[in-house]
């Protein structure tokens, strides 16, 4: 192994959104995620809506929702 260039490989403590955490290896020392295997719709079988993005936030921000859309055509006046 050649000296001064490989990265540290120290514990790293991952933490989730979920509340899960666990302790691996990794070149950093803390990473926070937003899923992981103990709550992703693929390792639960249930169905489970996931927006990591807020995508769905930047949807409704940009077309609103349909209830307080205000009528174009002046319809409702
Ligand atoms: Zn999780």
């Amino acid at each position: 192994m050649k000296a001064d260039i490989h990265p540290k490989y120290v514990d790293c403590a991952v933490s989730c959104a979920c509340g899960h955490k666990f302790t691996t290896r990794s070149v950093k020392s803390e990473i926070r995620t937003d899923i992981c295997a103990a709550c992703h719709p693929f390792y639960t079988g249930a169905a489970k809506f996931v927006d990591t993005a807020g995508r769905v936030d930047k949807f409704l921000k940009r077309y609103g929702k349909a209830k307080d859309a205000p009528a174009k055509d002046g319809a409702k006046a």
